[in-house]
C-alpha cells in the first residue's frame, strides 16, 4: 500500500477552512489530525474530536518526550501536533491532514519536505474582514487584530506550494481535490503503481 500524504493547511480566521475540510474530510481516505492545545475549549468542541485539551505542563511533557511533530504558541497558548498518529495513519496509507498556523507548517517544511503545503487565501482583505464582521462574534478592535494578523500569516503564502483562493466554496472544494490527484501522480509517489504494472513483466 502506498503511503498517504502529509497534507499541511494554513488560513488565517476567516477565510472559511473550517467548512472547506468539512467537504473534504466526507471523504475516508482523508485523516484530521487532532491537534493538542493549552487554550481554552470553546462552547460546543469537544476533548479529542476538536482538540486534545491539555494543560501547559502536560503539553512541555510532550515536548520534552520528543512527542510532537511541531508545535507553536499563538495568541499565548500552545497548539502542536502529535506526533504519534501522524505516523499511524500515513503508514496506513490514508491522506493526513495538519490544520496549522504558518510557524507550524514551516516546521514541518524543515522535516517533512515531501508534504503538501497549501494556503487557503480570502478572495480580499476586504471580504475577510466583512466576513469576520458578519459572524459578529467579536468587538472591532479584535476584528481589527485578526485582519493585521491575517495580513502577516499572508506574506508566507508564497513558501507553500498551492495558493486556493476560498470565494465560492464547491470551486475551493474541487481546487482542493485536483492539487491532491495531481501529487499522487507524481512518480515520487507513484512506485507501487509501476511496481505493480511490471509485475510478471
Ligand atoms: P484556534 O484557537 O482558532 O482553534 O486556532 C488558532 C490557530 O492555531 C489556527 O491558525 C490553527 O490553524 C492553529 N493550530 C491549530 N492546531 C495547531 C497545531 O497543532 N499546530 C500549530 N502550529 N498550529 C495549530
Amino acid at each position: 500500500m502506498n503511503r498517504g500524504l502529509l497534507i499541511v493547511v494554513s488560513a488565517p480566521s476567516g477565510c472559511g477552512k473550517g467548512t472547506l475540510l468539512a467537504e473534504i474530510l466526507k471523504d475516508k481516505d482523508y485523516y484530521y489530525s487532532v491537534s493538542a492545545t493549552t487554550r481554552s475549549p470553546r462552547e460546543g468542541e469537544v476533548d479529542g474530536v476538536n482538540y486534545h485539551f491539555a494543560t501547559r505542563e502536560e503539553f512541555e511533557d510532550l515536548i520534552k518526550s520528543d512527542g510532537m511533530l511541531e508545535y507553536a504558541q499563538y495568541c499565548g497558548n500552545y497548539y502542536g501536533t502529535p506526533k504519534k498518529e501522524v505516523e499511524k495513519k500515513l503508514s496506513e496509507g490514508k491522506n493526513v491532514i495538519l490544520e496549522i498556523e504558518v510557524q507550524g507548517a514551516m516546521q514541518v517544511k524543515e522535516i517533512a519536505p515531501e508534504g503538501v503545503f497549501v494556503f487557503i487565501l480570502p478572495p480580499s482583505v476586504s471580504e475577510l474582514k466583512k466576513r469576520l464582521l458578519k459572524r459578529g462574534t467579536e468587538e472591532i478592535s479584535v476584528i481589527e487584530k485578526r485582519v493585521s494578523e491575517a495580513v502577516g500569516e499572508i506574506k508566507y503564502a508564497e513558501k507553500y506550494d498551492y495558493v486556493i483562493v476560498n470565494d465560492d466554496l464547491s470551486k475551493a472544494v474541487d481546487d482542493f481535490k485536483t492539487v491532491i490527484s495531481a501529487e499522487k501522480m507524481r512518480t515520487k509517489n507513484s512506485k507501487e503503481i509501476i511496481d505493480e504494472v511490471l509485475k510478471n513483466a
